[in-house]
């Protein structure tokens, strides 16, 4: 299990990334939400997207979640 969170700020192209604790891109901490612990980015990714519809993995740290 690993903790996730999300930017709560848009990328240029509307996503918000979901991350993983460690990730060198986690955003700060008052511009993230958490996301609870998730065995895998799916299940994060769903839960991001009760708060932000357009959400996607991180590149570097959940890439296979990530689409581009
Ligand atoms: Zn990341």
């Amino acid at each position: 299990m690993a903790r996730y969170y999300v930017n709560m700020n848009a990328q240029a192209n509307g996503d918000h990334e979901v991350h993983k604790t460690g990730c060198a891109w986690m955003p700060s901490e008052q511009n993230r939400r958490y996301l609870g612990e998730h065995s895998s980015c799916w299940s994060a990714v769903v839960e991001a997207q009760r708060h932000y519809l357009q959400s996607n993995g991180c590149y570097y740290c959940s890439y296979t979640c990530h689409t581009s």
